[in-house]
């Protein structure tokens, strides 16, 4: 079995763990006076403690050590995805913390069908948390949200755009060679709008092309984050 990992804000010789933490330890883990934890403060570090004690509403550790974690990808790569319908960012934040992006950025443009909210985004939160310690990251990336499409292309400043146009003809970007912190813009649903793409090449994003089949947006998430942490060396 996995280890039991959870996320908090700061690790202390001793931690108390409550929330939705703590919730999903005495309900599902049945953690115990005793049991062996890993605590993770999204930092590559993480802390194995012990449980002293559980409480109502919370638990408490004593951390006996620190490490590095050993899944963190070296890679630091980026994903924004335009918001879907229904679950379907759920499962693309699923996959792409899985897969080892660092950030998440999750944006509204023209064609996108689906509405953001404060619950949402917390629920995707959440989704990243549940990916990462199924996967046994040290780093849950945080899910951001920007209501405004130009915004989020500018709030990445890694070294290779990348921009995966449903109507492009040809990519414009040796993938193979590809090196350093890297972001990936997929489309929601309804796509990119002309405009959006002159709007991207002008921010500085290469278009990547996936061929000659119309993906859908959860696909194409994977996809390109599958292809790009493969050329990073992060799959192999
Ligand atoms: N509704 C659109 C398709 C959108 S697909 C249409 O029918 O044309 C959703 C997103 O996935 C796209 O915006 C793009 O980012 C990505 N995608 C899907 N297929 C792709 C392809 N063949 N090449 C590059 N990107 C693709």
């Amino acid at each position: 079995m996995n280890e039991r990992r959870f996320f908090v804000k700061n690790v202390e010789e001793t931690t108390v763990v409550s929330g939705e933490e703590f919730r999903h330890a005495v309900s599902v883990l049945r953690i115990g006076k005793g049991d062996e934890v890993v605590l993770c403060d999204n930092t590559r570090t993480e802390y194995p403690g012990t449980v002293l004690a559980v409480d109502k509403a919370s638990f408490t550790v004593r951390v006996n050590g620190k490490r590095e974690n050993e899944k963190e990808a070296t890679a630091d790569v980026t994903l924004l995805c335009g918001y879907l319908k229904g679950d379907k960012t759920e499962y693309s934040v699923q996959k792409a913390v899985e897969l080892g992006a660092r950030r998440i950025i999750v944006f509204r443009s023209e064609h996108c069908a689906a509405y953001m909210n404060e619950n949402k985004l917390a629920r995707l939160n959440k989704v990243s948390v549940e990916a990462a310690k199924q996967c046994g990251r040290s780093i849950a990336p945080q899910v951001e949200y920007f209501g405004d499409f130009a915004a989020a292309l500018a709030a990445t400043d890694a070294k290779n755009k990348l921009f995966a146009c449903e109507f492009a003809t040809e990519t414009t970007f040796d993938l193979h060679a590809l090196r350093g912190s890297t972001a990936v813009v997929i489309g929601p649903e309804g796509g990119f709008s002309e405009k959006e793409a002159r709007l991207a090449a002008a921010a500085g994003y290469a278009t990547i092309s996936l061929g000659k089949r119309i993906l859908r947006a959860d696909t194409a998430a994977v996809t390109m984050l599958s292809v790009v942490m493969w050329e990073l060396g992060e799959l192999q």
